[in-house]
């Protein structure tokens, strides 16, 4: 699919970034070389590739000639905050620091945990071989339900992903097993002991009241945590000004991604216009210079 092309007038040098994207070392569609090719394409100035709970795709992406994209590393580790599962993104991150090196150690393994007990219960639903067949499907990437799903239609137990995801793998389902991740104050620390920027990730996606979602910002910047995401995809002008507001009310800095998973209707494609949010307090200041 070719890239949208961003017209303006040749006066306006129209700077896109992106704090927020997946490669298929996660559950994004491209691969880290593809994905920082995509960047390029767009004329992507800055990228963070940051997948779930890893590294790898970050890694295997800054070991090539990356061209005219600055690339930034991230990831987006999973934690646990009030009974809720939130996304903290992480920024500029020593990935061989050993606080981070930890932490991404202990994702891994709370996912292994999680990818048995769903295969165990499968098995003992009869679907046998539930685990050596999920992890076939996976290959290199990390294993989750998607592959045990996929699976379950190879092999004929189900006649397509919806039913997979309807009878075994959604919500309420035997294989709904929650991962035993850690609290948000933890992996804000893994964040900051490596260096880098924390950032609440799609603060909306949560879907929590007003009360709730100001609770959450307030216990993130207490921990140490130091932007939001005003814009993770597609928003309402409403919505970016209200995480504005959420911003400014804390005194947290601000970040734009477009959480690129793959092409989709009604999907964001990679790079977000900094053009709206210039003259905010961004985390790109960082590594943006003086453009
Ligand atoms: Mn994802
Ligand atoms: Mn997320
Ligand atoms: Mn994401």
């Amino acid at each position: 699919m070719p890239g949208r092309v961003l017209a303006g007038p040749p006066s306006v040098k129209i700077v896109l970034i992106d704090f927020h994207t997946h490669s298929n070392a996660s559950d994004g569609a491209l691969s880290p070389e593809a994905l920082l090719e995509r960047a390029a394409e767009r004329g992507v100035a800055l990228l963070a590739i940051t997948d779930h709970d890893l590294v790898s795709g970050y890694q295997r992406a800054a070991s090539k000639p990356q061209g005219s994209v600055r690339l930034v590393p991230g990831v987006e580790l999973s934690c646990v905050w009030s009974g809720a599962t939130i996304h903290v993104v992480g920024l500029g991150i020593d990935c061989e620091h050993p606080a981070m090196h930890r932490g991404v150690a202990r994702m891994a393994a709370a996912r292994e945990e999680r990818a048995d007990k769903i295969a165990r219960r499968l098995e003992k639903r009869g679907y046998a071989g539930a685990l050596a067949g999920a992890r076939a499907v996976a290959g290199e990437s990390q294993l989750g339900r998607p592959h045990f799903a996929r699976w379950m239609v190879d092999q004929g137990h189900v006649k397509d992903l919806n039913e997979a995801f309807d009878r075994f793998l959604g919500q309420g389902k035997p294989g709904d097993v929650k991962a035993f991740w850690p609290e948000l104050d933890e992996v804000v620390a893994w964040i900051l002991g490596s260096g880098g920027v924390p950032v609440l990730a799609h603060p909306l996606k949560y879907r929590f009241t007003n009360t709730k979602l100001k609770r959450l910002v307030q216990a993130f910047t207490a921990a140490g945590g130091g932007a939001i995401e005003v814009t993770s995809g597609r928003q309402t002008p409403d919505q970016v000004r209200h995480l504005q507001r959420l911003a400014d009310e804390f005194d947290l800095e601000i970040s734009i991604g477009s959480d690129f998973h793959r092409d989709a209707p009604y999907a964001a494609d990679v790079g977000v216009d900094l053009s709206p949010f210039a003259g905010r307090r961004g985390v790109w200041q960082r590594w943006l210079g003086d453009n």
